[in-house]
């Protein structure tokens, strides 16, 4: 890419626009025939409602931290109604609070935040807190700790891939500051024993965050369906906190997401001492789009629990329909029992590494895991009809790995 001057001269809005949308359109070129490309899509018609509703709402801050200046009440509406829907939805107890953030990043770094000020003042003189996570924890919790100045000890997983209450218990020591597990984890789709590990906590009197990125806000829906999901939210004691991401399985536009705590209010950011009055925020931005919460409220709008069940429903058929495929050939097997939209396809013959090239060859993205070696697929729920393409795709791929 070329290094571009600062422009020296404005352009029209015209020539703006039309070198936009120009670029728009490579963006889809890049992508054509890339399978797999686009990720937690419910639809077109649902992808351009959002993009709609962020427009209508550009430049929209959320609730203002000025005294004097209101929020705007479309603003203050649509934040406190995605506020309810999602204690709602994560079973959350009187007294939680949901605070919206932009992805299960920053929810992670919030969690652990409210952990450490939660913990600090009883670890031994001189220590470095510590968060436990297992092996297959998202790497999210590696930058939260990092950012706190905390240690994160990571414990390798059970052999059946999820993480391993006990080796979680034995790393807890005084200067534990929080346990993390992962409902779904990202590396491979299986869901922690959260009830298990929310134990240990309790036992050991320090909080747990449960990673719901991917599972907090399907399983309310894959349970309405009647689905068999385990429980990992605020309906299991001991657990403290639940991320949950709008912009994954809510469908909405990236940027929407949320962090509730079972027992608020958060632990606001104040400086008093300012000369202008005191800037308080609970998240980590100051200025804070909302645009993307916006988009949040239009999707779940439209869709309702309704819509939500029905594309829970879909994504469960895409995840049984590959898992069928898969299974019919010779040398893979999908890991573990994923009931959420990741499943990672192991072999205990082929190279997959080599596997993961040609598949890629022939137009799948898929991500390569390492440990144990796999290809990481991540479901939609229109999906299902390209099970048997993925199983031809990947039986030539084996004979080209061979
Ligand atoms: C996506 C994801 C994250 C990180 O969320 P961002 O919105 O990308 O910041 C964390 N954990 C899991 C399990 C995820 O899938």
């Amino acid at each position: 890419m070329r290094t571009a001057r600062f422009p020296a001269q404005g352009q029209s809005e015209a020539e703006v626009e039309s070198g936009l949308r120009l670029m728009r359109a490579r963006d889809r070129d890049a992508f054509a025939g890339i399978r797999f490309a686009r990720r937690f899509h419910a639809g077109d018609d649902i992808a351009e409602l959002a993009a709609r509703t962020c427009a209508l709402f550009a430049g929209a801050g959320r609730a203002s931290h000025y005294p004097g200046l209101p929020a705007l009440p479309s603003m203050a509406r649509i934040q406190a109604d995605l506020e309810a829907w999602s204690l709602e939805l994560v079973r959350a107890p009187a007294g939680a609070v949901a605070l919206l953030t932009s992805g299960g990043t920053e929810s992670a770094i919030l969690a652990l935040r409210e952990a450490w000020i939660a913990r600090r003042k009883a670890l031994p003189p001189g220590s470095v807190g510590e968060v436990i996570a297992a092996a297959t924890a998202h790497p999210c919790i590696d930058k939260a700790a990092e950012l706190l100045g905390l240690r994160l000890i990571r414990v390798p997983a059970r052999p059946d891939h999820r993480a391993d209450p006990a080796a979680m218990a034995a790393a807890t020591g005084p200067a534990t500051v929080m346990l993390y597990a992962s409902a779904p984890a990202y590396a491979n789709g299986l869901c922690d024993d959260v009830p298990a590990i929310a134990t240990i906590a309790r036992a050991h009197g320090v909080r747990l965050h449960v990673d719901g990125s991917m599972g907090a806000l399907l399983a309310p829906f894959q349970r309405m369906n009647g689905d068999e999901v385990p429980d990992f939210d605020l309906s299991v004691p001991g657990v403290a906190s639940i991320s949950g991401d709008w912009h994954k399985h809510g469908y909405a536009a990236k940027g929407a997401a949320v962090l509730v705590l079972r027992d608020g209010p958060a632990t606001p950011f104040a400086y008093a001492e300012h000369p202008l009055p005191p800037m308080i925020t609970d998240t980590l931005a100051g200025t804070a789009p909302g645009a993307p919460l916006a988009s949040a409220w239009a999707v779940a709008t439209r869709l309702g629990a309704a819509g939500y069940c029905a594309l829970a429903a879909a994504l469960g058929e895409t995840r049984t329909a590959f898992a069928a495929a898969i299974a019919r050939v010779p040398g893979f097997a999908v890991l573990g029992d994923p009931r959420f939209s990741l499943m990672l396809v192991t072999s205990n013959r082929h190279d997959m590494a080599a596997v993961h090239a040609a598949m890629a060859r022939s137009g799948w993205f898929t991500l390569l895991s390492h440990a144990p070696a796999g290809l990481h697929l991540n479901l939609n729920p229109g999906d299902a009809a390209l099970a048997a393409d993925f199983a031809r795709d990947l039986q030539s791929a084996a004979r080209t790995a061979a």
